[in-house]
C-alpha cells in the first residue's frame, strides 16, 4: 500500500488515542523501526523521544526480544489460564520475585495498565470485606494523577484530565487531595503532607486505599515530587489501616533513575502496579503484585476468590518477553545509562528556561520536561518536529521525552535542540 492509501483509510475509518475520525492532524506511516529510529513509509526516519509511552526501553526490534517471541510462538502463542498454567508465566514470575521488595509475594497478570489499576482497587476493595469493613469503597488519591482510561482508573485520576464532569453518573466519587508541592530535588517541607493527613482522618471510614504514582506523575502533569511525602503516607496508612496502592505503570524499570520509583523513598506498598515497559514494549502486558496478608484476606473474603480474571491473562508471548526483557535490563548498565540520560537533558534543556514561553524545565532519570504557560498546538508541534526528523509526542502545556535507554548521546542532543528550538513557536 503506498503511504497516501494508508492515510486515506486511516483518517476515515481508525481511531486514535484521544482523537476524531477525519480530522485533519497529521498521522504519519510508519514502516519500521529499530533501535532509536521509527522509519516513516515516505523514507523519513525519526529519532524517538516517546519509546512510545514508556515502553521500548531497549529500542526497536532488539534482537533478544524478536527471538523471545519467535521461539514462544512455536510453543504455544496463547492458552486459557483458567485451570491451566505455563512456564513462561512461572519464570517471570520468579523473575518478578526477585526485582521487588520481598512483601510483594502474590502476582496478578492482567493485559493492560488500566486494567491493572481495576485490579488493584477491586483488591483492596475485598480485603477490607474479609475484615467486615463494608463501607470503605472509595478511594483517596492526589490531583494530577493518572491512572488509566477505564472508569475506576478514571475516577482516581485528576478530575479535570480524566473528566470527571464528563462521566459524572458513572465514576465512582473519590477523594482528591492537593499535588505534593515540594519537588524532588527540594528540602522537603512538613507542611506539603498536612492536607493529605487531614483528609485521611476525615475520611478514614469510607477510604479503601490511597491510590498514586511514586515520584513521577506521568500523563496528569509530568511532575516530580518528594520522596518524604511516600514516607508521610506508609506511616498514616499503616495508622488508620488504609491500603497503599503505588501504580508504577510508567516508572518502573529504571525510568526514574532507580528500577522502581518507590526506591527513591524506600517505601513499600501493598499493591503495587507496573506494565508499559513491562514486556520492553513488545506486548501489552501489565501486573498486580501484593502481600501475603492482602492474598490472604481475600482467600477470607465472602466471595473467597479474588473477583477477576482477564481473557488474555498471563498470554505466554507476553510473559516470554517479558521475562527475557527484564534480563536484558538487569545484564545491561541501565543505571549509569539514565544517569547519563539525565545529565545531557539536564544541560540540554536548560536553555528553554530563557524562552518568556517556559514556565518551568524539570528532568528526573530519563524523563524530560518543559513547561510551558499555554497549552500547545500539538498537531503543529508533531509537524515541525517530524520535519526536524525527531519524534516527539508533546500534550497540553508540556513538551517532553522518555526516550529508550539505548539513545545515543549525539541523538539525544538533537532531541533537547528540537525541544528547546520548538519553545519559540509556544
Ligand atoms: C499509561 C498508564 C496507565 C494506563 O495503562 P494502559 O496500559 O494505557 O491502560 C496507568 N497508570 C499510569 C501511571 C500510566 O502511565
Amino acid at each position: 500500500m503506498t503511504p497516501e492509501t494508508i492515510q486515506n483509510f486511516d483518517k476515515r475509518h481508525l481511531w486514535h488515542p484521544y482523537a476524531v475520525l477525519d480530522s485533519d492532524d497529521p498521522v504519519f506511516v510508519v514502516e519500521s523501526a529499530e533501535g532509536c529510529r521509527i522509519k516513516l513509509k515516505d523514507g523519513r526516519q525519526l529519532i524517538d523521544g516517546m519509546a512510545s509511552w514508556w515502553s521500548v526501553i531497549h529500542g526497536y526490534s532488539h534482537p533478544a526480544l524478536n527471538e523471545a517471541i519467535k521461539d514462544q510462538v512455536d510453543q504455544i502463542s496463547h492458552v486459557m489460564f483458567g485451570g491451566l498454567t505455563h512456564e513462561p508465566a512461572v519464570r517471570l514470575g520468579q523473575a518478578l520475585i526477585d526485582i521487588t521488595p520481598q512483601s510483594l509475594r502474590s502476582i496478578f497478570y492482567v493485559d493492560s495498565g488500566s486494567v491493572a489499576v481495576e485490579a488493584a482497587l477491586k483488591m483492596a476493595v475485598q480485603y477490607h470485606q474479609a475484615k467486615g469493613h463494608i463501607k470503605k469503597t472509595k478511594f483517596l488519591t492526589v490531583l494530577g494523577g493518572y491512572h488509566g482510561d477505564t472508569c475506576g482508573a478514571m475516577s482516581v485520576s485528576d478530575p479535570e484530565n480524566g473528566m470527571h464532569s464528563m462521566f459524572q453518573g458513572i465514576l465512582n466519587r473519590n477523594i482528591h487531595a492537593p499535588r505534593p508541592k515540594c519537588r524532588f530535588h527540594e528540602n522537603w517541607d512538613r507542611l506539603d503532607f498536612e492536607a493529605m493527613e487531614n483528609l485521611v482522618e476525615v475520611h478514614e471510614h469510607e477510604v479503601a486505599a490511597v491510590i498514586i504514582e511514586p515520584i513521577a506523575q506521568g500523563a496528569g502533569g509530568m511532575w516530580f515530587y518528594h520522596p518524604e511525602y511516600l514516607q508521610c503516607l506508609r506511616r498514616i496508612c499503616d495508622r488508620h489501616g488504609l491500603l497503599l496502592i503505588f501504580d508504577e505503570i510508567a516508572t518502573g524499570f529504571g525510568r526514574t533513575g532507580e528500577f522502581f520509583a518507590m526506591q527513591h523513598a524506600g517505601v513499600v506498598p501493598d499493591i503495587l502496579c507496573f506494565g508499559k515497559a513491562l514486556t520492553g514494549g513488545m506486548m501489552s502486558m501489565a501486573a498486580v503484585m501484593t502481600t501475603g496478608d492482602v492474598a490472604q484476606a481475600i482467600h477470607e473474603s465472602p466471595a473467597g476468590v479474588f473477583m477477576h480474571g482477564p481473557t488474555f491473562m498471563a498470554n505466554p508471548l507476553a510473559c516470554a518477553v517479558a521475562g527475557v526483557s527484564i534480563n536484558l535490563l538487569l545484564q545491561s548498565n541501565w543505571q549509569q545509562r539514565v544517569h547519563t540520560i539525565e545529565k545531557i537533558m539536564r544541560v540540554g534543556l536548560e536553555p528553554a528556561r530563557q524562552s518568556s514561553a517556559v514556565l518551568d524545565v524539570r528532568v528526573l532519570g530519563a524523563i524530560g520536561v518543559i513547561e510551558t504557560h499555554n497549552p500547545i498546538d500539538q498537531a503543529e508541534l508533531c509537524r515541525i518536529f517530524v520535519e526536524r526528523g525527531v519524534w516527539i509526542r508533546p500534550f497540553n502545556r508540556f513538551i517532553y521525552i522518555m526516550p529508550p535507554y539505548i539513545i545515543e548521546e549525539e541523538d539525544l542532543n538533537r532531541l533537547c535542540h528540537a525541544m528547546v528550538e520548538s519553545v519559540e513557536r509556544c
